[in-house]
């Protein structure tokens, strides 16, 4: 029999592990299950909008999944339509790939106020996560505090002050789009509790910021060392010395005929989120960085807004019976083996970093051990699952579905965007449903 395998959660590290379970030589069936009828993860809710090119790496997806040992279950949530429990006796193995889809929490006095938005939400929101369809941040304000000054940071940055023509390309929902090029924000400030060196953006996110049509990036040339000291391997050294060159090209204050600014402000940790219910502003200290890390210096400074969004890395959101160390706030694993038939691969497994390709690896690594522990397969697998789904009247989603959606979205699109993407799975559902 061969080993029948449910992997939960579509996104990158999902895939890679059926594809690594396909190059085996060894008998599998592999069902990939998503709470969302859309597949693709991170890909399609996470990866930002006007990077087109990135989500391309979900076409070697497409292949994976419509290999013939391969199915996609969407429309499916672990918890609400099937325990893990039961899923672990449907099938010869369970593998968690549900990525890290939560916002920690800033840690400040005031982060709960209206205003507060973790980027995890912000993004979804703005990649039109059904999760988030019916959230509308509020962006009637001039100046808007990013905090983190990772990747994601950027992208948050970046998608807040490109002009609608700089998104014309883009997935970016019209609606979504509409509003925040038309609300008045001219300054969103990045703030980094450490300096420009210890900064977590990649080089070409970061020049990407120098070349925006009508927004000026500006550094204080203060904050930016002479040269990269410290403890770093050659490569990072490198890649450190490659961003002080992209900052030192950036202004100061002067941004010439451009109405907006994103501040790279370094050395600046938050402190309190202001107003009542809802932010007014946010009180920061300015810090310096000993032994590495970020040390308050005593002075403050505000600035008045009414967002914040916290952008500072992702919270494992666990389904019941997913054991979570407490330590890591990842799956509680072993490489990757959280109990006899049960793996976790990607965020889950080893927490929010790296980059898409870094996830392969992962799903190599469970692929191996699934097969070192499971000789042959003794489950019924899908049978099972769906007769379960049927019986409990669950609306679950195959792949032929989502291209359905896909195919939709894709006639829907405005000139030169590539689709218009549904918001709410009832639109989804929709397409399938008159298919
Ligand atoms: P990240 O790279 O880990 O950056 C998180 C940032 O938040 C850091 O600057 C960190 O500062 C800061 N931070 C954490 N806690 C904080 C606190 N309490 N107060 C103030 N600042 C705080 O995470 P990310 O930006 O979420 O990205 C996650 C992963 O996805 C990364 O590997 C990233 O490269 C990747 N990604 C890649 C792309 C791309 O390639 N275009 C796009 C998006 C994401 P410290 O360094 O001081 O801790």
């Amino acid at each position: 029999m061969p080993i029948r395998i449910a992997v939960i959660g579509s996104g990158p590290s999902g895939f890679y592990t059926a594809d690594a379970l396909l190059k085996s030589e060894a008998a599998v069936e592999i069902d990939i299950i998503d709470r969302l009828p859309t597949p693709f993860g991170l890909i399609r809710a996470g990866v930002a909008p006007d990077h087109q090119s990135t989500k391309r790496v979900s076409r070697a997806y497409e292949r994976t999944a419509l290999d013939e040992h391969v199915h996609y279950i969407g429309n499916v949530e672990i918890g609400r339509d099937v325990s893990i429990e039961d899923l672990r006796e449907m099938y010869d193995a369970v593998v968690v790939a549900i990525g890290m889809p939560g916002d920690p929490p800033l840690g400040v006095p005031g982060d709960d106020k209206i205003g507060v938005v973790g980027a995890t939400k912000f993004v979804g929101w703005y990649n039109g996560h059904p999760d988030f369809a019916d959230f509308k941040p509020d962006l009637d304000t001039k100046a808007v505090a990013v905090i983190g000054n990772g990747n994601v940071a950027i992208d948050v940055a970046r998608v807040l002050v490109k002009t609608a023509d700089e998104m014309a390309e883009t997935d970016l929902p019209s609606a979504i789009g509409a509003y925040i090029q038309n609300a008045p924000i001219t300054d969103v400030y990045m703030f980094g509790r450490r300096g420009p060196v210890e900064a977590k953006f990649t080089n070409v996110e970061l020049r990407e910021m120098g070349q925006l049509e009508n927004a000026a990036s500006i550094v204080d040339p203060d904050c930016l060392p002479e040269e990269v000291t410290g403890e770093w391997s050659d490569r990072d050294k490198r890649l450190r010395e490659r961003n002080l060159t992209t900052l030192r090209e950036f202004p100061n204050i002067d941004v010439g005929t451009k109405a907006k600014r994103v501040h790279f402000a370094f050395y600046a940790q938050p402190i309190e989120i202001l107003g009542d219910d809802i932010v007014t502003g946010i009180r920061m200290e300015k810090t310096n960085v000993v032994d590495g890390r970020a040390r308050g210096t005593g002075e403050f400074f505000e600035i008045e807004c009414s967002l914040v969004i916290p952008a500072i890395g992702y919270a494992l959101q666990p389904f019941e019976g997913l054991p979570v160390d407490e330590n890591t706030g990842c799956t509680a694993n072993d490489n990757g083996r959280i109990a006899d038939g049960f793996y976790a691969v990607g965020w889950a497994k080893r927490g929010p970093t790296g980059v898409i390709g870094t996830n392969k690896p992962d799903g190599k690594i469970a692929a191996e051990q699934i097969l070192e522990d499971i000789s042959e397969g003794s489950k019924p697998g899908r049978a099972s699952l769906i007769a379960r789904l049927d019986e409990q009247g669950v609306r679950w989603t195959s792949f032929d579905d989502w291209q359905a959606i896909n195919e939709a979205e894709i006639a829907n699109a405005r000139p030169k965007a590539p689709r218009e993407k549904f918001v709410t799975i009832d639109d989804m559902l929709a397409v399938v449903d008159k298919a």
